[in-house]
């Protein structure tokens, strides 16, 4: 059984307007961050302009603790405490890219963690919700969101395996941890032409697959081997299912 999650408390702030995040006074990352993009991603074969500019534009190591904020633009995932990691960048580029948003969009993020990804999708979606069961991590991604002006994210506490059925359904849902299945609510929540992207699979074998809502149905493609912590809760993995 999983344990009993914080009660279902939304973390709200007021939506300003959506202008991008705001670089740090004089950001000594910058440089760092423009070769992450070029290198690492377009390198990689990332060519969406729009995902490309706001992997520029969001500062990845306001998201970290200040020990690890000169490895933000390094290759590679990163500890944000609790036993959690924030994503390699280029993965977060590629999930970003799959869902193929326009701009339009209403998302939804299972994994909150330490923010990153929910400020990479407040760029390029209209509006993003954000969902995370651990709440201390929850209410740091909560201020450095704030703290960068995405006023168009919102951050929920609860099981994500369940969707976030209130504000159903979205164009885009992303899941940045790994399920032993897709998630039926996940399904049912995804709206029509809508792309779901979620790795699945168990701690040593996962695959990022892709679901797409077409006209004639559901369709699956699997697209890359990755490794990410487990999804747990009522429609992912149980609490000790990983040891
Ligand atoms: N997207 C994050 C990285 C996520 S790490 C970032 O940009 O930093 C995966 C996160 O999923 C962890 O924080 C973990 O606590 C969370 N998680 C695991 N199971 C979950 C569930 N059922 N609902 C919501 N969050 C979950």
């Amino acid at each position: 059984m999983p344990p009993r999650l914080p009660t279902w408390r939304a973390l709200k702030w007021l939506r300003s307007s959506p202008e991008p995040p705001k670089h740090e006074a004089g950001d000594p990352f910058a440089v760092a961050r423009a070769r992450m993009v070029e290198e690492q991603i377009s390198a990689r074969g990332i060519h969406d302009e729009r995902v490309l500019a706001a992997l520029r534009t969001v500062p990845r190591h306001a998201f970290l603790p200040e020990h690890l904020r000169q490895d933000a633009y390094l290759d590679t995932p990163l500890p944000i405490g609790s036993h959690q990691t924030i994503s390699q960048p280029y993965i977060v580029a590629l999930m970003t890219e799959l869902l193929g948003l326009d701009g339009d969009e209403r998302v939804l993020e299972v994994g909150t963690g330490s923010g990153y990804q929910a400020a990479v999708l407040s760029l390029l979606a209209r509006e993003v919700f954000t969902i995370e069961r651990r709440a201390e991590l929850a209410a740091r991604a909560l201020q450095v969101l704030a703290r960068l002006h995405c006023g168009n994210v919102e951050v929920v506490v609860g099981d994500g395996t369940c969707g976030l059925a209130a504000h159903a359904p979205y164009h885009g849902i992303i899941v940045t941890a790994a399920a032993p299945h897709v998630p039926q609510p996940l399904l049912d929540q995804l709206a029509p032409g809508g792309t779901l992207v979620l790795p699945v699979g168990e701690a040593s074998s996962q695959v990022l697959e892709v679901w797409r809502r077409t006209p004639a149905g559901l369709e699956r493609e699997e697209v890359a081997p990755v490794a990410f912590v487990p999804l747990i809760g009522e429609h992912g993995w149980s609490d000790d299912a990983w040891g």
